[in-house]
């Protein structure tokens, strides 16, 4: 059976991007929060950024309309029935997505798939709460949900054949392309992410280059976007720190040790573009 409606917990930053994405491929779209600000919010947030498509062409008016009238927002999780896909998507903290995995167990169907945009709690783990486990699964989105064109897939150790055959069908019909990974800290993108930026901010401490050489260096000699210092604070140093610190602690590996420079800017407080400074300054 294929999958009409989609459910979504957590109303934030990448919640109503996944319902978003969801709604414009023609699925009907349950987001849910806690909070009935954070549902009011992510609403608006979709209405302005399929706006701004439209002004681009990249959306006709009634597309608009129509993807609109898809999405319904809840603080109850009643509204997940009869959904085929439910995907969590709410605070990075394993306490609450144990609760919210149990609340989403109780209400959906029995045929649900249930999968969870954790970027670093393992899904072995949070599939273990549920009565099925072999029908959850990490769908890892990237930021922000609608331009960003990857999708990535990762499989606990209960996750079910079927279960990944859907999923990826799932990220087929939303535009996305997925990659699998197996479960492990990091999964395989910021697996490999996060220790170059770390690496970078070694180069840096070690006074081989300048911030801004280092940059320029990676721009322009492998192509890559943006610089890794740059990206760096766009991420956030903390939230860098914390999954280094993750690695660190998951592989029990000293390879992946944070770069001392990156914790003496974290205790500083400057954590890059949301606090003004970082690695370069953003005045
Ligand atoms: P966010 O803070 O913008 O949104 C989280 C939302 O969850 C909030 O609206 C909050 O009210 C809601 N919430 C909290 N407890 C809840 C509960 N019990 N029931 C329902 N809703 C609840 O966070 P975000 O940046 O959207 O991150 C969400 C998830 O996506 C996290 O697991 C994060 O690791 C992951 N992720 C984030 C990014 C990113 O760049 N922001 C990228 C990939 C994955």
């Amino acid at each position: 059976m294929s999958i009409q409606k989609v459910g979504v917990v957590g109303a934030g930053t990448m919640g109503n991007g996944i319902a978003q994405v969801c709604a414009v491929a023609g699925l009907q779209v349950a987001m849910i929060d806690i909070s009935g600000a954070a549902v009011t919010d992510g609403l608006a947030t979709i209405e302005s950024s399929l706006e701004r498509l439209v002004r681009k062409d990249k959306l006709s008016a009634a597309d608009r309309a129509a993807a609109l009238a898809r999405v319904s927002g809840n603080t109850d999780y009643a509204a997940l029935k009869g959904a085929g896909l439910i995907i969590e998507a709410a605070t990075e903290n394993p306490g609450i997505k144990l609760r919210i995995l149990r609340q989403i167990d109780e209400a959906a169907e029995d045929d649900a798939i249930i999968a969870t945009n954790t970027s670093s709690i393992s899904i072995t783990l949070l599939a273990a709460v549920l009565k099925q486990p072999e029908r959850f699964i990490g769908m890892h989105f990237f930021n922000p949900v609608p331009m960003m064109a990857l999708l990535e897939v990762i499989r606990g150790l209960q996750t079910s054949d079927e279960t990944h055959a859907k999923t990826l069908a799932f990220a087929q019909t939303i535009g996305k392309t997925a990659i699998t990974a197996r479960n492990s800290p990091g999964f395989a993108v910021n697996r490999i992410l996060v220790p170059m930026i770390n690496e970078a901010i070694f180069t840096l401490q070690e006074g081989l280059a300048t911030a801004d050489d280092i940059d320029t260096g990676m721009r322009l000699g492998c192509n890559h976007p943006i610089g890794p210092l740059a990206l760096a604070d766009l991420i956030g140093l903390d939230t860098l720190l914390a999954v280094m610190q993750v690695f660190y602690e998951g592989f029990n590996d000293p390879k992946y040790r944070p770069a001392p420079l990156l914790r003496e800017m974290v205790a500083a407080g400057r954590l890059g573009r949301k606090s003004g400074r970082g690695f370069h300054s953003y005045a």
